[in-house]
């Protein structure tokens, strides 16, 4: 396991700093947000220190995103919700304030006040289809 001595969650992992832990395997671990935005927010990490979607191994995401599935679905269950969101922050703009990735299982209802939607407006498709070019060849050459 690849650890971060300065990074809270691998803190977290470790023990070293307490949590409310709901599941673990061998390469993921998931506990309670400090801060939930709703009833239910919860983390899924990856055990292997990684800071965000861009550095992470493929075994690790892959882990952690089944991780989420699964909580997400007691998460449900438990809470009979209305809708959860999946969301992950990567770098400043993205609003990303702790360097290790996370996926954050954010339980949603009607009416709570949560600034995550925006609205759909049609999008230069000529635009779009030149972007998604570049991508797939990009992708091509990996
Ligand atoms: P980000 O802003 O990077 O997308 O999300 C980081 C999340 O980590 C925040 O929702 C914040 O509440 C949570 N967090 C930060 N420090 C701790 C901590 O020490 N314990 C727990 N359980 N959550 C934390
Ligand atoms: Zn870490």
């Amino acid at each position: 396991m690849t650890r971060d001595p300065d990074c809270i969650f691998c803190k977290i992992i470790a023990g070293d700093i307490p949590s409310f832990k709901v599941y673990e395997d061998d390469k993921s671990f998931v506990f309670m947000d400090i801060n939930p935005a709703n009833e239910g927010h919860a983390l899924a990490i990856p055990k292997n220190h990684a800071p965000d979607v861009f550095n992470i191994a493929e075994a690790d995401i892959a882990a952690v995103a089944n991780a989420a599935r699964l909580v997400a679905g007691a998460l449900a269950e438990e809470l009979d919700l209305e809708g959860l969101n999946l969301v992950q922050a990567n770098g400043p703009a993205a609003k990303q304030s702790v360097m290790h990735f996370h996926i954050h299982i954010l339980p949603r209802t009607m009416d709570d006040s949560l600034h995550l939607n925006w609205p759909l407006n049609p999008g230069d498709k000529e635009a779009i289809g030149a972007l998604a070019g570049h991508i797939r060849a990009r992708l091509s050459q990996a």
